[in-house]
């Protein structure tokens, strides 16, 4: 079974034209194909959006899929759809493809009401989990989350955070990997996954992880590591040295990094990892690959 433990309902730029312009000054390779996409009309298209997915995950032999928003309303402006509504769409997205769109809550703690909110979606509208987003402006550790913890744990329900920096005006101290630490202490059985694996600061995170077992390290946005496969494959395979290949989850964060690498060449860049480990003394087996591309996933969210 293959499971995409990070993906979007709608890639960044679609659903916050306003960082378009932004993007579009970035000197680097920040996105430059989906900073031209289209805004999402003010009602979308959840249909449309959902067939999207289903289509990839079929056309790359992904089983199922994680879907959520980030809510990034506080920092950046509100979104072209109010994120309860977004959230909602998610959850419809859920319910017309069950066990395959897998939908997460995702909100600012910060906003009124957001604890009753999540308490609602995972009462009435079967959400899996929850994703949080602190680039906005607050801590992992902050008070004002704690409450979402508390249902998640009493619910046996993961969460995961993005780690790692972001472009402006996103801050990215806000995701360093040291800052989950102290969640991961207050709260031990919370089933803690760092998106990203902390991108270029992963030292770190598995520095954080290899104390806090309840602390998973999650590779979307690793296709680009993958410029250099050297480092991406010694990496992945420190990781699981360290932590041991249970707590190493996969994921892409498409659409919006579906220009990084097409789907099907991501699932099979691990499938390979078997063959191509060995010219750099990684001795990954199909077995380790199998519990990265989603074995791991299904233990924790719970599917056979
Ligand atoms: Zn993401």
């Amino acid at each position: 079974m293959i499971i995409d433990l990070h993906r979007h309902t709608w890639s960044f730029y679609q659903r916050y034209p306003q960082a378009s312009e932004i993007a579009s000054k970035n000197p680097g390779k920040l996105d430059p194909v989906h900073a031209q996409s289209d805004p999402l009309p003010l009602v979308p298209d959840w249909k449309e959006a959902a067939l999207d997915h289903i289509n990839e995950l079929d056309e790359s032999g992904v089983d199922a899929t994680v879907i959520f928003v980030a809510d990034y309303g506080l920092r950046l402006g509100e979104p072209t759809f109010t994120i309860e509504g977004e959230n909602r769409l998610s959850a419809e997205m859920g319910r017309a493809y069950p066990n395959r769109l897998i939908p997460f809550f995702g909100i600012d703690p910060r906003r009124n009401n957001a604890v009753d909110a999540f308490e609602r979606a995972v009462t009435d509208w079967n959400m899996k989990g929850l994703k949080i987003h602190t680039t906005v402006g607050f801590f992992p550790h902050d008070r004002v989350v704690y409450p979402f913890y508390e249902i998640c744990v009493a619910r046996n329900l993961p969460v995961t955070f993005h780690s790692g920096p972001m472009p402006s005006p996103l801050v990215s101290r806000y995701a360093q990997p040291l800052h989950f630490d102290e969640v991961a202490a207050d709260f031990p059985e919370l089933t803690i996954i760092m998106g990203h694996a902390g991108r270029a600061a992963w030292p770190e995170a598995l520095n954080i992880a290899q104390m806090k077992p309840n602390i998973y390290l999650e590779l979307s946005t690793w296709q680009a590591h993958f410029d250099y496969p050297e480092d991406a494959i010694k990496a992945i395979y420190r990781m699981c040295q360290t932590i041991g290949v249970e707590r190493v989850l996969w994921g892409s964060d498409n659409p919006g990094w579906r220009h990084a690498m097409p789907l099907k060449k991501w699932v099979s860049t691990i499938q390979d990892l078997p063959v191509t480990g060995k010219k750099f003394g990684c001795d990954f087996t199909t077995s380790d690959t199998e519990a990265i591309l989603g074995k791991n996933a299904a233990r924790i969210l719970g599917l056979k």
